[in-house]
């Protein structure tokens, strides 16, 4: 062979049999197949052997079996961000004029696209409280195909009754997704509860030092498998091998990280409890949070991200000035790693509460929790 074709001839030379600790990154897009009749263009690569990297990687699809394995999932897709999970949820279960569920207190970008792109292709997202536990019975229509829970909810904290929820929608045929982002897919058993699509951000927990962006979705059978596997095809969801390498090492060090952070949280929280410009606590451990008894009963502990109000004698300045007078805490969205951030919601849109730009969200990292109530006692000195 001229070296021109060796330098492009992909037999290996060096032996393959290297087994270490660490799973490979596997580059690649193009599969070889043994002969023509090999050759195929099926999704179900755990299955079926490798056909397309586009539908995962060696590298991918390990993270994807950990995670199922971890979640107690019949498998897992991995796709490139915790809003991609959303949208490839409500692409596989709504189609055009059904009619879905959301929690007011979902994630904002799951509620726009709710508004946005689900209500351009015909399918009407109805959102409702968080708290409606069994009566959600009322709401459920003849074409509607898909309830979400988000539990917690998104910056106001409410804790759902899902075996209600779902107990609810079964009944109908109606399927329940759950956002499980807050529990990194191990502090509630979503599939034990009932769920049968389960996301999260891998992007938070899993990641778990702000350096990557991924997501999970996880089905709980074959129905589940079978609707969202197609669509995860079309939508083409890529990810990279790098990206699923790291969240492969976070996965690593996830339950001690989850220690230090639950821990250190639950401190910070009971400092402002008693804090004299503390209104309230939004922790799902506190007996403040909406819903508390019910984490109490499906939860098995909790993580860092949780909300505080200030009384009504602070302005919506003062509360910006306080963000803004912070020193260990950053200001930044997103949460999971290992630096401590805050952040005010000015505009935050409840139908139930006005909270007056009063309402500020902390995410905890692995700093010295001293640190951190000292950070916060100097900027609360209005
Ligand atoms: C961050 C987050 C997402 C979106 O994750 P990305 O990876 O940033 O797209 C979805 N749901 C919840 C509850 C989140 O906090």
């Amino acid at each position: 062979m001229d070296w021109r074709t060796k330098l492009l001839d992909p037999a290996p030379r060096a032996r393959r049999d290297y087994t270490s600790l660490a799973t490979p990154v596997y580059r690649g897009s193009t599969v070889l197949f043994d002969d023509q009749a090999a050759v195929t263009d099926d999704w179900r690569q755990a299955e079926n052997g490798y056909s397309y990297g586009l539908y995962g990687t060696p590298t991918a699809l390990e993270l994807a079996a950990r995670l199922a394995d971890i979640e107690g999932a019949r498998e897992t897709f991995i796709v490139p961000g915790g809003q991609a999970a959303i949208a490839l949820i409500y692409l596989s279960y709504c189609p055009a004029g059904s009619h879905a569920l959301v929690p007011y207190s979902a994630y904002g970008p799951n509620k726009a696209m709710a508004e946005g792109l689900m209500r351009g292709v015909n399918v009407e997202v109805e959102p409702y409280d968080p708290l409606i536990g069994a009566g959600i019975s009322d709401l459920i229509r003849d074409n509607t195909t898909l309830i979400w829970c988000e539990s917690p909810g998104s910056v106001t904290m409410e804790i759902q009754d899902v075996p209600a929820i779902v107990q609810a929608a079964h009944a109908r045929g109606v399927a329940v997704a759950l956002d499980n982002t807050y529990a990194a897919g191990v502090m509630f058993d979503a599939f034990a509860h009932g769920v049968d699509v389960s996301m999260q951000a891998l992007t938070k927990y899993v990641g778990g030092h702000s350096d990557l962006l991924l997501g999970a979705v996880s089905a709980r059978d074959d129905a589940a498998y079978a609707k969202l596997g197609p669509i995860y095809q079309q939508l083409g969801l890529a990810v990279s091998p790098d990206d699923c390498s790291l969240a492969l090492r976070g996965l690593q060090t996830l339950a001690v990280r989850l220690d230090a952070l639950e821990s250190a949280t639950l401190k910070v929280a009971n400092w402002l409890v008693d804090h004299p410009r503390v209104d309230q606590v939004f922790h799902p451990a506190l007996p403040s949070c909406p819903g508390h008894k019910i984490w109490a009963r499906d939860f098995t502990g909790t993580t860092s991200v949780f909300s505080f109000t200030f009384f009504e004698d602070l302005s919506a300045d003062d509360v910006i000035g306080f963000v803004n007078a912070l020193k260990v805490f950053k200001i930044g969205m997103s949460w999971g790693g290992v630096n401590s951030l805050a952040v005010v919601y000015p505009n935050l849109d409840r139908p139930n509460h006005d909270f007056g730009g009063r309402i500020v969200r902390l995410n905890i990292g692995l700093e010295r929790v001293e640190d951190l109530v000292e950070d916060l006692a100097q900027a609360m000195q209005f």
